[in-house]
C-alpha cells in the first residue's frame, strides 16, 4: 500500500473470533464497489479469544488489512481512538466488528461526503435483536444526556459514521481519558449529516457491552459533557434551606403558641436520614468527577500497542523501536 488512501476503515475487537471473517469478507465486497483505495483497520482490544491469531492470517494474505494489537483490553472508545490514531485515509469510517451496522451504508456516506459534508453519521430509525432492556435504556439515556448538556448530540446514533480526516485529526489530538466519541465530533463541529439505518442483530457471539459497560459509558457520556450535576447540590441545598426556614417557623410557633411540642425524636429522624441520604449521593457525584480529574492528571498514555501488523513506512519503524508502543 504505502502512503495514504481515500477510505480507512476502523474495527474494534473484543473477542470477536466467531464474527471476523464473515465481517471481513462483507467490508472487502463493499470496498470494492467503492472504486477507491482503502484500508481496514482492526484493533485487538485484548481478546483473550483467537481474535488475534485470526486477524494475523488474514493480514498475511491481504495487505489491505492492518491490526492494532493491544496489550490488554481498554475498552471500546479507547479501540475506536487507536484506529483513528493509526489510520491514514482521507475520510475515516468507525464500524463495529459484530455487523449490526450494515457496511453496505458505507458508499452512501461516501456520496454524502462527496456533497460536502465532514461528518455522516448512521441514525438508527429501528433495533433489530436488542432486549427491551437495552432499547429502553438507550432512549432514556439519550434524552437526559440530551437535556443535560450545551453540545448538541444527536439521538440514537452510534459510533458508526464516516468523518473527513481534519474531523479524525481533531479528534485524536483530544487526548482525554473519559472518551464518548460521538460527544467529541459533536463538540468538533464542522458540517454534519447523518443516513438512516435499520440497525440489525448481531450477527454471532454475544454483547461485549455488559450492563456494567454501558453504565461506565453513560457516566463518561455525562461527565465529559455536563457539569449539571455537580451543581445539583446547589439548588437541593436551597431548596432544602428553603423547606427547613419553614418547618422552623412551624416548631417556633407550636413552642410558643401551642402546648404540643412533642418529644420530637421521629421527625429529628427523618430529616436526618432525608439529609444524610441527600449528602451521600451528592458526595457520589462529586467523586465522580475528582476521579476523573485524577485520572486525567496521571497524564498516560490512552493504550498500549503490543503491535500493529502491516502497516509500512518510516512510521512504523519508529514505533517498533520501542518495546512498547505507546502515544500520546
Ligand atoms: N468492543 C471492544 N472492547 C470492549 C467491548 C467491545 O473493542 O471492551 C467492541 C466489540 O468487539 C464490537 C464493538 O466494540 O466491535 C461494539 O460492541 P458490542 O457489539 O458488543 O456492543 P453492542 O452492540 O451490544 O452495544
Ligand atoms: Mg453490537
Amino acid at each position: 500500500m504505502g502512503g495514504a488512501c481515500f477510505l480507512s476503515v476502523v474495527i474494534p475487537m473484543y473477542n470477536e473470533e466467531e464474527v471476523i471473517e464473515t465481517t471481513y469478507r462483507r467490508l472487502t465486497s463493499v470496498l470494492g464497489t467503492i472504486g477507491e483505495t482503502y484500508e481496514l483497520v482492526f484493533v485487538n482490544d485484548g481478546s483473550r479469544d483467537r481474535t488475534a491469531e485470526i486477524m494475523r492470517g488474514i493480514c498475511e494474505v491481504d495487505p489491505h488489512v492492518k491490526m492494532v494489537d493491544f496489550s490488554r483490553n481498554f475498552g471500546h472508545q479507547i479501540a475506536v481512538t487507536a484506529g483513528m490514531d493509526y489510520a491514514s485515509g482521507r475520510t475515516v469510517v468507525l464500524i463495529d466488528a459484530d455487523l449490526q451496522d450494515p457496511p453496505e451504508i458505507i458508499p452512501e456516506m461516501v456520496n454524502r461526503w462527496r456533497e460536502g459534508y465532514d461528518v455522516v453519521y448512521g441514525r438508527r430509525i429501528a433495533r433489530r435483536g436488542e432486549t427491551w432492556f437495552k432499547k429502553l435504556t438507550a432512549t432514556m439515556f439519550y434524552r437526559l444526556l440530551r437535556s443535560m448538556t450545551s453540545v448538541s448530540i444527536p439521538v440514537d446514533t452510534g459510533d458508526f459514521r464516516l468523518m473527513d480526516r481534519k474531523v479524525s485529526d481533531t479528534l485524536s489530538s483530544m487526548r482525554e481519558r473519559s472518551r464518548y466519541i460521538r460527544g467529541m465530533v459533536s463538540w468538533a463541529g464542522f458540517r454534519q449529516t447523518s443516513v438512516d439505518y435499520v440497525r440489525e442483530e448481531r450477527f454471532a457471539g454475544e454483547t461485549k457491552y455488559p450492563l456494567r459497560k454501558m453504565l461506565r459509558l453513560s457516566a463518561d457520556a455525562i461527565t465529559s459533557f455536563s457539569t449539571k450535576p455537580l451543581k445539583l447540590a446547589g439548588v437541593l441545598g436551597f431548596l432544602l434551606s428553603a423547606a427547613g426556614f419553614v418547618y422552623l417557623l412551624v416548631v417556633l410557633y407550636q413552642r410558643l403558641f401551642t402546648h404540643s411540642t412533642q418529644p420530637g425524636w421521629s421527625s429529628l429522624i427523618v430529616i436526618s436520614l432525608f439529609f444524610h441520604g441527600i449528602t451521600l449521593s451528592l458526595l457520589g457525584v462529586m467523586g465522580e468527577y475528582i476521579g476523573r480529574i485524577y485520572e486525567e492528571s496521571k497524564g498516560r498514555p490512552l493504550y498500549v500497542v503490543s503491535e500493529a501488523v502491516n502497516f509500512e513506512g518510516a512510521a512504523q519503524e519508529s514505533r517498533q523501536a520501542e518495546p512498547a508502543i505507546v502515544r500520546r
